[in-house]
């Protein structure tokens, strides 16, 4: 049960700070915080990513060259640019990688506003933090599985960030509903969103990239952009008036 429970909160509190901080905030600027919460999300990111951790700043570089060329030759990811899952995977693994080592320079236009702390970053992405990781839950799994199938979960655990990508980067560009044609392919993959804390509307948020709601249709509920306008009116986040008027 321990596992159980350990494993549907790491899904939805690690998915939640890569939507909330990573996606919505360093990729896409809907709202402003500052110095101190940036470093206090910068943290959370980290501690609930664990060993499929990877930087915010890389990450904002890349998700900002995705919605520039979507499906497009440049796109670092399009399931229509690859032959199947595991390639998509590995080919974003490395664009990932070169743009992190530097190998791959990203245009200047795309590092603007990105939040960056390379100080914690050189201590944290690094494969002995990720290794420390896999340990770290490789003992909780030994003190708390009670059934042999309980560790089936362990490596879904270790590669939890990249289980999060598959479902954006390669089914919401593949399967779904569409509410708006655009030119790419873009799709929402689930009506009721309760598994991806409102990153499922991808149609959506293709067709809106700067709306901080990615919900559009009543029967769809975006949670990130709740909880985030809770924090906006505790004064942790600013969701700028510019894009509050568009909701
Ligand atoms: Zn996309
Ligand atoms: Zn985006």
């Amino acid at each position: 049960m321990a596992i159980l429970i350990f494993f549907v909160l790491h899904w939805y509190i690690s998915l939640f700070f890569q939507s909330f901080f990573m996606h919505r905030y360093a990729a896409h600027g809907h709202f402003t915080m500052s110095r101190g919460w940036e470093r206090f999300f910068y943290i959370c990111s980290f501690l609930s990513q664990g060993s499929s951790y990877i930087s915010p700043t890389t990450y904002g570089l890349m998700h900002r060259i995705h919605h520039a060329h979507t499906d497009k030759a440049l796109d670092p990811h399009s399931p229509h640019n690859e032959p199947n899952i595991f390639l998509l995977l590995w080919d974003t693994r490395n664009y990932y990688f070169n743009l992190w080592i530097g190998k791959m320079q990203a245009d200047e236009k795309y590092h603007k506003d990105l939040p960056r702390w390379e100080t914690f970053d050189r201590f944290t992405h690094n494969y002995k933090m990720r290794l420390l990781w896999v340990a770290i839950y490789f003992a909780f799994y030994f003190f708390f599985a009670t059934s042999w199938w309980l560790w089936l979960l362990f490596p879904l655990t270790i590669i939890m960030g990249s289980l999060h990508g598959i479902a954006v980067n390669w089914w919401a560009h593949k399967f779904g509903y569409e509410n708006f044609s655009l030119n790419n392919t873009s799709k929402n993959i689930l009506p009721v969103d309760l598994l991806f804390v409102g990153e499922a509307y991808h149609n959506n948020h293709h067709k809106h990239p700067g709306r901080p709601n990615n919900a559009v249709r009543w029967f769809e509920w975006d949670l990130t952009y709740n909880i985030t306008k809770l924090l906006d009116r505790a004064g942790i986040v600013r969701i700028k008036p510019a894009v509050v008027t568009f909701r």
